[in-house]
């Protein structure tokens, strides 16, 4: 279970001012000493995450957060960090203790709930000091299903996870990667190199989630290094269903795979899956209107040392400012953070966003949206590049 990625889990995240009880509540849920509980106001700095099972949802990350309400100079600081956690939240628990009444702060944290459509359960905590009457009104005015709560005793927990159950957005996550794209026994090939950009002994997480699908799919599945793939396909009676490969390799592996063989690569079925195919494909127009001199952001989801060969830190650039024909100005987004200057930018290129739930990415894109900025991700920007854009979505048909 603590192997799913968090990536694909429903995301619960606990909001609420200082000391409304939310340390007590995640412990009381996961029942485990996860969080610090002091009554002293404050005492959660960073977000914590915890995973978890839930059935029928099945895994899930909770997240406790600091205050909403903290104050200061690293207040602030911590209410930024909580209002990112707000990115990658697929379910909010509103907790309000009994003896306060909602504030300002629930109202504003509510009111950016509602403007991303996050559901929102609200949580009288505290149940045994009073009957929290007034937050019972407040939650039942804004229409929201609410809970009393007494976390020590784990009193109203059950009602609350039944509640967590029937809250659950059913479009957290789409059911599968490539299941709808393929058949049982049907051949495909991966096309994963291994280069000094790859990790040493393990295959990445794209790979992985994809290899999984298609054998939930029933299909059979060879994987290839890039130079073994034409004996591989030699050695086939039939050509394969779909070959899909990274990006990085297009333009040799759509040499050797044939034009009738569908193919495609892990980081367009991945806009597919975490985003919006769509919106990737409409922001490729940008980069025939980019100038020497624009600025270029490169989102990448995750932190890793990069090599020589990074795809975001050296191949990217270096294709974009071919294109271009001069120098461009490129500046890099790393995991959670995610700039708020984005008018700033001609463009954003995303990773293949493995690492980061699809709530995180599409509200990237809506980001992106509200600014008018283009944003593509690596798959739809390299198929741009090497002239097999229209090919490498083909498989995808439906979703462009
Ligand atoms: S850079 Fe993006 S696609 Fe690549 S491993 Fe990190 S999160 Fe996944």
């Amino acid at each position: 279970m603590q192997t799913t990625p968090r990536s694909v889990r429903l995301h619960i995240a606990i909001f609420g001012k200082r000391n409304s009880g939310k340390s007590s509540l995640i412990n009381a849920i996961t029942n485990q000493e996860l969080a610090v509980v002091s009554p002293v106001a404050g005492t959660t700095t960073d977000p914590v995450f915890k995973s978890m099972e839930i059935s029928p949802i099945g895994p899930v990350t909770l997240i406790d957060t600091a205050g909403i309400d903290d104050e200061g100079e690293l207040g602030e600081l911590r209410v930024k960090k909580t209002k990112q956690v707000l990115a990658k939240t697929d379910l909010m628990l509103l907790a309000i203790a009994s003896d306060s009444e909602p504030k300002e702060w629930d109202e504003s944290i509510l009111a950016e709930a509602e403007k991303r459509c996050i559901p929102v359960i609200g949580v009288i905590t505290k149940a045994d000091i009073n009957p929290g009457d007034v937050a019972a009104k407040w939650f039942e005015t804004a229409k929201l299903p609410y809970c009393r709560v007494d976390s020590p005793q784990k009193k109203g927990i059950d009602r609350l996870k039944e509640l967590i159950i029937e809250n659950t957005p059913q479009d957290y996550l789409p059911s599968t990667i490539i299941g709808d794209l393929i058949s049982e026994k049907d051949t495909i090939i991966l096309v994963t190199p291994v280069d000094a950009g790859a990790p040493k002994s393990r295959l990445i997480l794209p790979q992985v989630q994809v290899l999984r699908d298609a054998l939930d799919a029933g299909a059979c599945t060879m994987v290839v290094r890039e130079h073994e793939l034409q004996a591989a396909l030699d050695n086939l009676k039939q050509p394969p269903r779909l070959v899909i490969t990274d990006s990085q390799v297009f333009d040799f592996v759509s040499k050797i795979v044939p034009a009738e063989v569908p193919l495609t690569s892990f980081s367009i079925l991945f806009a597919r899956y975490k985003g919006n195919l769509r919106e990737f494909l409409n922001g490729i127009k940008a980069i025939d209107n980019l100038n020497p001199g624009d600025k270029v952001l490169i989102a990448e989801a995750c932190t890793h040392y990069p090599s020589h060969e990074d795809i975001g830190r050296v191949k990217i650039p270096n294709w974009l400012e071919k294109k271009v024909g001069g120098k461009l100005s490129f500046t890099w987004a790393v995991g959670s953070d995610f700039p708020e200057d984005l008018p700033e930018y001609k463009l954003v290129v995303h990773c293949g966003a493995c690492m980061i739930n699809r709530a995180e990415v599409l509200e990237r894109l809506s980001k992106c949206k509200e600014f008018d900025i283009p944003i593509v991700n690596y798959g739809v920007l390299i198929g741009y590049i090497t002239g097999i854009l229209n090919r490498v979505t083909a498989p995808l048909e439906k979703h462009k």
